[in-house]
């Protein structure tokens, strides 16, 4: 039995002739030169695949039909470029560091003339966010506010940094206090009582900036689903983190950490992106290669193939 024919085999009670037409049950059966027509037709407002589906059968039919309707969405420029955002992803989390200046965070920013390197201390300025970035963020705010002529030495400056060190975080405990055991003596006035050393009570923030840490996690992944980890040399299609439109491509070239890949865009160069702003193209249909950069054998086939010539119900 030929292929093409070999198809309807299954059906085959359920094929019927009217005026020349072949019919499955009351669907008309396309023959191949017209699907793509058919296809472009049915895709005219831009449907969804669940919506092009539940159309197409309603009235036509082929072997393949569903995979079909798969692959020309997943090749249509307009529905891939405003696909929706991807959903969060589950909070990542470093292990608090045992000693102070065991692990930093450091920036480099400019204010005026003035180039600034931050450095924070991941245990003592612990943000109560979870973000070890927050406190340089901080710092950089308090240089732009205070001293944005670029005068890091000024009474104002020293006067702001100072407080930043001397403010209990989330966990009771202030930056000084976890580095230096006691409080830094500033203009707000204090008992001597408050510069004593308390590195017991320094032990307790400790277990309770955990114990923050676990909560913050437990209530942020409650909204948040982990995305399937990439591999080096996977085609991927970006989305653009102002506009929000997917309407660049690239490619794989290394992976990082905290769910970073470096991706190869289709312009030449190569830039961090976070797995959240990444996509697996899929497409197999010729139009994947009118994305800039993506060349031929960048294709891979639609991930589902549920359909093997049997129509779904
Ligand atoms: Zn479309």
């Amino acid at each position: 039995m030929a292929p093409a024919v070999h198809q309807f085999w299954k059906i085959r009670n359920e094929l019927s002739v009217d005026d020349g037409l072949v019919l499955f049950g009351c669907r008309l059966v396309i023959p191949q030169s017209s699907r793509r027509d058919i296809l472009q037709n049915l895709h005219a407002a831009h449907p969804g695949i669940v919506r092009m589906k539940r159309r197409a059968r309603q009235t036509i039919y082929w072997p393949g039909l569903s995979n079909d309707i798969v692959a020309f969405v997943d090749s249509c420029q307009v529905c891939q470029e405003l696909q929706p955002s991807q959903q969060q992803e589950p909070l990542l989390r470093d292990a608090l560091p045992e000693r102070v200046f065991e692990e930093v965070s450091a920036d480099l920013f400019e204010s005026g003339r003035l180039h600034v390197l931050v450095y924070t201390d991941r245990l003592s300025g612990w943000p109560s966010n979870g973000y070890a970035e927050a406190a340089v963020d901080a710092i950089k705010r308090l240089v732009l506010k205070i001293a944005p002529a670029g005068d890091l030495t000024s009474d104002a400056f020293m006067q702001g940094l100072l407080k930043f060190r001397n403010t209990p975080s989330e966990n009771g405990m202030s930056p000084a206090e976890m580095v230096f055991g006691s409080q830094l003596r500033s203009i707000l006035p204090a008992h001597r009582t408050s510069f004593a050393p308390r590195w017991k009570d320094i032990m307790t923030a400790r277990d309770r900036q955990h114990a923050l840490d676990d909560e913050v996690k437990k209530r942020y992944d409650e909204r948040a689903r982990p995305l399937s980890p990439m591999t080096i040399g996977s085609h991927v299609r970006i989305q653009d983190p102002h506009s929000l439109l997917w309407d660049r491509a690239g490619q794989i070239v290394s992976i990082g950490k905290y769910r970073s890949y470096r991706v190869k865009f289709a312009s030449g160069s190569v830039l961090w992106r976070n797995r959240r702003h990444l996509r697996p193209l899929l497409s197999d249909d010729k139009d994947a290669q009118k994305i800039p950069g993506i060349e031929g054998d960048a294709t891979t086939p639609p991930a589902n193939s549920n359909d093997d010539g049997v129509p779904e119900t």
